[in-house]
């Protein structure tokens, strides 16, 4: 970031997100309404830059408490490609990391009252996909599950539970047998399912957001934020073709907040990585189980997550794992390829009879942590709000922190805005080069303790 006559500028077009992979979301679904790049002078009462799901959230959130508001929406590229869009699509409502407490030697998770206000972002997300009349592949609500293969995984679930009936959480254990009526393999020995989590087609369901917003709010897509200037009575805008004169502006634009000169050098940009099968054949469609779609996370963050997902008449199978530590948020196809064959040996562990099953997509996308899990929230100038860095969250923060930045903008307030203003912001990284090599090499190592999970 540099600030020339009085500009937060960006750093320019080698700092905007650059995606890797096409995303099996993308490719399989159908396509979305293209929105227009923003190529006039335009005014508005506030504008989001950065439509993922926290801009979406925030602006389904601001039409609701004042639909006289003039909003605008922008994004670098295009909403379904923005890491919301490619992710891997299941909202929890307990952090990923709960099971961690026992394995790490740490300790359990400080905001425990955080599971009623995530269950508020799920019945958010859920009574838009509703008033939508999203189909159950697209959004649905559906149980947390975490399986555990080996006995560190099972230690794991272990402290799961502890921490659910301390929260007085319901919850059910699954043993071999029944997680394998579910995944179809006998991979996993026990696993606990609690219910209120939510599984979506992230690409599509954003795209149907937007499509919705669309008709009340101008959203702009590939129109990046270049820079911004406070003038009298707000602030302008500058992308690549126009100007905004707006009087409030949201930051949602995640890790990129960054390169406009905040949280600089406090936010860890963590590649993930996901690979969508090919569609199922018909054996392998039974051999997998009845039940049409599923999702169960493994109890450690850096181990391997898998969906079995409908995406019109195809079955496939979804899954997730492998990190890596990037500051410039971009990775290389070089890492793709590593984790898709990590991909493909973790499925073949699962299902050795599965032989012939190949992979058509593989892609990856920028997550935005910080080192205590402090977040970016709040106005951090007049007039200048943001909310991004959502940690291991992810969707479901980005709704409750975007539904609550709305609030803050035209309430000035409101107990949930309150609430998240309590967490603390992200703490200062290490410096880098040391700062990246430490951190590669401890994603390396808890990667090769998660084991077989
Ligand atoms: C591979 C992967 C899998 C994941 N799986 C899960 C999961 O299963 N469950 C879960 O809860 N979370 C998951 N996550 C995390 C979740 O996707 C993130 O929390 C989420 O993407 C953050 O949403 P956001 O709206 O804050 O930011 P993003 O979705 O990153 O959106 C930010 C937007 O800002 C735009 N932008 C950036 N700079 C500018 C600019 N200068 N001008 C205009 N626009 C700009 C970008 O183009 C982008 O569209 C996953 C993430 C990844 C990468």
């Amino acid at each position: 970031m540099t600030e020339k006559s009085g500009e937060r500028q960006g750093s320019g077009t080698s700092g905007l997100p650059r995606q890797m992979g096409l995303s099996g979301w993308v490719a399989t679904g159908s396509s979305p309404r293209p929105w227009p790049e923003l190529d006039t002078k335009q005014t508005a009462d506030v504008t989001i830059i950065g439509a993922g799901v926290s801009g979406l959230m925030a602006a389904q959130r601001l039409m609701q408490i004042d639909p006289n508001l003039r909003v605008v929406v922008l994004d670098a590229d295009q909403s379904a490609n923005s890491g919301s869009g490619r992710s891997f699509g299941v909202s929890h409502f307990l952090p990923e990391h709960l099971g961690f407490g026992h394995a790490s030697g740490g300790s359990l998770p400080f905001d425990c009252c955080g599971i009623d206000r995530n269950q508020k972002a799920i019945a958010f997300m859920a009574k838009c996909a509703q008033d939508l009349g999203l189909p159950p592949h697209v959004f649905e609500v559906a149980p947390q599950v975490w399986g555990a293969a080996g006995r560190r995984g099972r230690r794991c679930l272990a402290d799961i539970a502890g921490y659910l009936t301390a929260s007085s959480t319901p919850f059910e254990w699954l043993d071999q047998t029944s997680l394998g009526t579910m995944t179809g393999s006998s991979f996993y020995s026990q696993g606990i399912k609690c219910l209120g989590a939510s599984n979506l087609q992230p690409a599509a369901f954003v795209n149907a957001i937007s499509e919705h917003l669309g008709k009340w709010a101008r959203i702009y897509e590939n129109s990046p934020v270049l820079a911004f200037a406070k003038e009298s009575g707000g602030w302008r805008i500058r992308t690549p073709k126009a100007q905004i004169s707006t009087h409030k502006i949201i930051l949602t634009n995640n890790g990129h907040i960054e390169q406009f000169g905040f949280a600089t050098r406090r936010l860890l940009h963590l590649s993930r990585y996901v690979s969508m099968s090919d569609p199922l054949t018909k054996e392998q469609s039974i051999a997998i189980g009845e039940q049409p779609r599923w999702a169960l996370m493994s109890v450690d963050p850096l181990g391997f997550s898998m969906r079995r997902v409908k995406l019109g008449s195809d079955e496939r199978l979804v899954v997730t794992g492998g990190t890596s530590f990037h500051p410039s948020q971009e990775t290389s196809p070089m890492r793709i390829r590593n984790a898709s064959w990590v991909h493909e040996r973790k499925v073949k562990e699962r299902y050795p009879q599965f032989s012939d099953l190949r992979f058509a997509h593989h892609w990856s996308a920028m997550r935005c942590f910080s080192r205590n899990g402090g977040v970016v929230f709040g106005e951090l100038e007049p007039g200048l709000f943001g909310a991004c860095c959502h940690n291991d969250m992810g969707i479901t923060k980005d709704t409750l922190h975007g539904m609550a930045i709305a609030e803050l903008v035209v309430q000035g307030g409101s107990p949930l805005a309150d609430a998240i203003l309590k967490h603390p912001p992200p703490l200062t990284l290490p410096p880098a080069p040391l700062g990246a090599l430490a951190v590669n090499t401890g994603l390396l190592w808890n990667e090769w303790r998660a084991g077989k999970e």
